[in-house]
């Protein structure tokens, strides 16, 4: 019997626009609705027994999790993520794909359940888009069996590291392996088992005249002597567990020369390959997040129990307003992250560029803000464990800087902005000239001597 068309009035189509509608094929229509059905059914309400059972043991998977895992790839919700145009992917667009990650992102785990989480998608993107056949047979397949996790290692505490080319961890061939040495920060734990490999960037030809041919990536497995977690990095309090962020020392590290992925020096072109998608991916997420924080809002705004000066928290003009900013706020973020995959799918990653950093700069801080906003609804209680908010808020500060700050996009938003003045300067020219045209057309060259509506181009005449 065919599968029922899903009710595109109802959610959670009816918060898509109708162009986006237009472009979601039959597979991605019944794809989205099963990811909704999970997530609505299986996650939102096992967020209590994933926490307790996490909290008997901090590093390793939870019973919950793992089952839900299993449970999902049977029904075919594994690895949505992973574009179309890769013989491995399920076949959905980065466009349908995102409708998919803001659903997922309503619980910060839910994701992992489907084999759709970071580092995991940006890691699986690279194995298959750069590895040769044997490394994909050792590494790659398994990770899209999720038969083990994946760390992405880049970060390093001594240089700018949001500046690729600062990276300076050393990789020295040395006869048919390469050796490593030096620290590096962030990578999730070592200390959860599941953590099997580490993709490393580091330094293998540090005097290379070109800066974008001195750096390697590595496969590193993780029970490679030498490779040794000093640390989990705490998030604002938080440790993250079980996938954490480790803090780590490279002694002496050796792995074979056939660890190299794509070949020596090609590390830039494979961390620029990586993180388009990514990001796309964490800001749908956090939409999901401000979703769900949203209803927390309307909640408590409609709580008979609390109740200042008499009326309800929803009663109050201000707070009337800020629900209808929230509300306008999350659907204009997610025309942004649409429009981003969209372009991605229409002319590729690079042309994606623009919309990608679009989504970057302002998707995590303004989430961060809507959270901050239920936070503040629901007084005290909002900064506590009785609701999600603060981890919610941490999650969204982080997307901040994680993936490359919101800073470093602004600035190259703004010098490729500034690139645009020379064709701005040359449109305002041809308005002047014709605005001189008109005046003596309409002979007020004198009446007009002193015009000064064109001071501001003058100096570019
Ligand atoms: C929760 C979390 C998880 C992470 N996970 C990983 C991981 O799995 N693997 C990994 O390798 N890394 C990870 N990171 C690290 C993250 O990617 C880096 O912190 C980030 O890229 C910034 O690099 P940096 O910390 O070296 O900051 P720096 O490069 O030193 O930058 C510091 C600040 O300088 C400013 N700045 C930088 N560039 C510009 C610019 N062009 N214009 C204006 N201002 C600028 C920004 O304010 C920026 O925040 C994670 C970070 C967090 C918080």
């Amino acid at each position: 019997m065919a599968t029922p068309k899903p009710d595109t009035t109802t959610l959670p189509f009816s918060k898509y626009p109708a162009w986006t509608l237009s472009k979601l094929r039959p597979l991605a229509l019944q794809k989205i609705q099963a990811v909704h059905d999970w997530v609505e059914t299986k996650c939102i309400p096992a967020q209590g027994i994933m926490k307790a059972q996490l909290a008997k043991d901090r590093w390793k998977m939870p019973p919950l999790m793992r089952q839900l895992r299993a449970e999902a790839k049977a029904r075919g919700l594994f690895n949505l993520f992973l574009p179309k145009e890769f013989k491995e992917s399920p076949g959905l667009t980065n466009l349908e794909y995102a409708c998919c990650a803001e659903i997922m992102g309503r619980v910060y785990w839910a994701a992992q359940t489907m084999n759709c989480h970071a580092p995991e998608t940006g890691n699986i993107e690279l194995l298959a888009k750069y590895c040769n056949d044997e490394q994909k047979e050792k590494w790659l397949y398994p990770l899209l069996r999720g038969e083990f996790a994946s760390a992405y290692s880049m970060t390093e505490p001594d240089v700018a590291s949001s500046d690729a080319t600062n990276i300076s961890i050393s990789i020295q061939r040395q006869g048919d392996s390469y050796v490593m040495n030096g620290r590096k920060l962030f990578a999730n734990a070592k200390w959860n088992p599941d953590v099997k490999l580490y993709i490393l960037m580091g330094c293998t030809d540090p005097h290379n005249p070109d800066p974008r041919r001195r750096h390697s990536m590595l496969l590193i497995p993780s029970d490679t002597p030498g490779f040794r977690m000093r640390q989990n990095l705490s998030i604002m309090g938080y440790d993250c567990a079980p996938e954490g962020h480790g803090e780590y020392i490279y002694e002496d590290v050796r792995v074979p020369v056939s660890n190299v992925i794509l070949g020596e020096g090609r590390a830039f072109e494979i961390a620029q390959g990586r993180l388009g998608p990514g990001r796309i991916h964490h800001c749908m997420r956090l939409i999901g997040q401000g979703e769900l924080a949203y209803e927390y809002a309307l909640v408590r705004a409609t709580d008979g129990r609390k109740k200042p000066r008499g009326k309800l928290i929803g009663e109050f003009d201000s707070n009337i307003e800020r629900i209808a900013q929230m509300r306008l706020e999350l659907d204009a973020l997610r025309l942004v992250v649409f429009n981003a995959a969209d372009t991605m799918d229409a002319l590729g990653n690079k042309s994606g560029r623009y919309g990608i950093a679009q989504s970057k700069i302002l998707v995590p801080v303004t989430v961060a803000r809507i959270i901050d906003e239920c936070m503040q609804l629901y007084g005290g209680q909002g900064l506590t464990q009785h609701t999600p908010l603060p981890e919610m808020w941490t999650y969204a500060r982080f997307v901040r800087v994680a993936d490359g700050p919101d800073a470093a996009h602004r600035h190259q938003v703004g010098r490729d902005q500034l690139k645009t003045a020379g064709d701005v300067v040359a449109r305002h020219l041809r308005y002047y000239e014709i605005a001189q045209e008109l005046k003596k057309q309409f002979g007020l060259e004198e009446e007009l001597a002193d015009d000064c509506t064109w001071e501001y181009i003058k100096p570019k005449l």
